[in-house]
């Protein structure tokens, strides 16, 4: 019993930071052994003795007593996050080859950006391969210049992949598959128009072509025309309707970005992409619910040809509240100006995350927060923002930002130099001003000032405000304005040398106001906190104006 109770006690100091309370380890016990509650005057006694000793440990000395007497009883915050792929039933060592196969038809949004990392965690953590590839194959889609803005993205995200492939590389390869397939009987080339084929899909029935000769198919892929595809022969009546003969190779006459007109004859993308990933010797891959229906397809064509089937696990999607993700509103809204582009501050593309100043750790941390279930959820920018700020509490500097500026007089201020940190927490680094008796004031606290309450300004003075606009020096100390004060405020002195600073918020309103002179030491891309206003990141520099997109607050 004295075992039971001391680890108890153990667990219990640790968790309220090395002191134990005796209450709440016998009402555990008791929880845990109802026949303790016999004995109950003596574990009582013990108990007391106990805690007292345990309380007199040091937090390593009791950390290392629970971890000898009880292991399994120390907090687990650590572990948790680590087993975000233990259910998958990965073995540490074992092969291990993950992937990301984007079309490089769009921006990719903080959606996308799950399935990339999920792959590359899930890769890093045991030890295995995380390989990229762009699965280009309808030539009516890709668009030349996204290869390169979504590898850019990705690095952004800090994701480097092992292996970079291109689908549209491997068309021979995807011919000769073809090929194979034919002659072994598993194919068939068929014209029916689309809404036949929708209707006989639908209603589990053969088309007219299902039956066709292997030296008719051979004959008729060599010349296929637009509006015959080739399809592979599994059941009509299929009960996973993705199953029901699919289309394998279409026609499609655009030119394609990469390969110009040599190819016509394209392979549709479940085709393509279970090949790709064979092709990769991808061993596992995480991807979306929507995919789900069509595992089955995607492993029977591997099957089919002899390649080791993939393993795929399809978990839940995520939606930003109130966040347009549509590409087609997207460009409708770009078109019409109510968006600057596919980096407006509204959405949540990398493009316009990055710009608008969220870390690539705290969007990985946000999304891996998201975990692989299969249940849908909504999160709001709030969620996204909780990420943010932990990394920008360690990283932002602090600096003075006055809104719409108004002057006040402080009569009687007595000539100082005080000094401020850049973080207040950490205390790493400070900065100075000199003030006197005119300060620029943020309209917002301006326009609160009452006669006859007692004011801050931080780090520097204590004020009052007198009948008639008129403001009244009090005292410097904190502790004076801690008794009655009402409100502290940050300030610009007159005599500092301060910079235009312009704000662009979501919703495209501009605040503009002076900021202190350490503006002028930044890079566009730095993220700052304005000190009780916000994050932001400097965007441009023109004409002497300091142009920040706001982050939040
Ligand atoms: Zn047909």
């Amino acid at each position: 019993m004295e075992e039971l109770i001391e680890k108890y006690a153990l667990a219990n100091a640790l968790k309220y930071g090395g002191k134990a309370n005796p209450g709440n380890i016998i009402g555990q016990i008791v929880k845990e052994n109802p026949d303790a509650k016999q004995h109950i005057k003596t574990i009582q006694q013990q108990a007391t003795a106990i805690v007292e000793a345990v309380n007199k440990l040091t937090l390593e000395e009791q950390k290392a007593r629970l971890e000898a007497l009880a292991p399994e009883l120390l907090e687990k915050k650590e572990h948790k996050e680590h087993d975000l792929f233990a259910f998958l039933g990965v073995e540490q060592g074992q092969t291990l080859i993950t992937g990301f196969p984007p079309e490089p038809s769009k921006y990719p949004h903080i959606g996308h950006a799950k399935a990339c990392l999920a792959n590359y965690e899930f890769a890093k953590r045991y030890g295995g391969k995380f390989h990229l590839r762009f699965d280009d194959t309808n030539p009516t889609l890709a668009r030349k210049e996204f290869y390169d803005i979504i590898l850019d993205n990705l690095k952004w995200l800090g994701v480097h992949p092992d292996r970079v492939d291109i689908a549209s590389d491997n068309m021979d390869k995807f011919y000769t598959v073809a090929e194979i397939l034919m002659k072994h009987g598993h194919v068939f080339v068929c014209d029916c128009d689309a809404d036949l084929t929708n209707n006989l899909r639908y209603n589990g029935q053969a088309c007219p072509h299902r039956n066709q000769p292997v030296e008719e198919t051979l004959e008729r892929w060599k010349q296929l025309k637009e509006g015959e595809v080739l399809r592979l022969r599994i059941a009509a009546d299929h009960k996973n309707t993705t199953m029901r003969d699919p289309t394998i190779f279409r026609v499609i006459k655009e030119p394609h970005v990469r390969t110009g007109s040599t190819y016509h004859i394209w392979p549709t993308y479940d085709f393509e992409t279970c090949l790709m990933d064979s092709f990769q010797s991808i061993t596992y891959r995480l991807r979306s619910k929507e995919f789900e229906l069509r595992t089955e397809l995607h492993n029977y064509i591997q099957n089919l040809l002899g390649y080791p089937p993939t393993k795929y696990y399809e978990f839940a999607r995520f939606e930003l509240e109130g966040v347009e993700t549509q590409g087609r509103v997207i460009r409708e809204k770009i078109a019409s100006k109510e968006y600057v582009g596919w980096d407006d501050p509204a959405l949540a593309t990398l493009v316009a995350l990055r710009r608008r100043g969220f870390t690539p750790e705290a969007i990985k941390s946000f999304i891996l927060s998201t975990g692989l279930t299969k249940n849908n959820s909504t999160l709001t920018w709030d969620d996204l923002y909780l990420h943010n700020r932990r990394v920008l509490n360690e990283t932002a500097k602090r600096l003075f930002f006055v809104a719409e500026p108004m002057l006040v007089k402080i009569n009687g201020a007595p000539k100082k130099h005080v000094k401020l940190n850049y973080f207040p927490s950490t205390k790493k680094g400070e900065r100075s001003f000199d003030t006197h008796e005119e300060f620029y004031l943020a309209a917002d606290d301006f326009s609160a000032l009452q006669p006859g309450e007692l004011y801050r300004l931080m780090d520097c003075v204590n004020f009052i405000e007198e009948p008639e606009d008129n403001y009244q020096y009090h005292s410097d100390d904190i502790e004076t304005y801690r008794q009655s004060g009402s409100r502290i405020m940050h300030f610009i002195p007159k005599e500092h040398d301060a910079v235009h600073v312009e704000v662009l918020m979501p919703d495209k309103q501009v605040v503009k106001g002076l900021g202190e002179s350490r503006v002028k030491q930044l890079h566009v891309g730095d993220i700052i906190q304005f000190e009780r206003f916000g994050f932001c990141r400097l965007d441009s520099v023109a004409h002497g104006t300091y142009t920040f997109w706001f982050t939040h607050k």
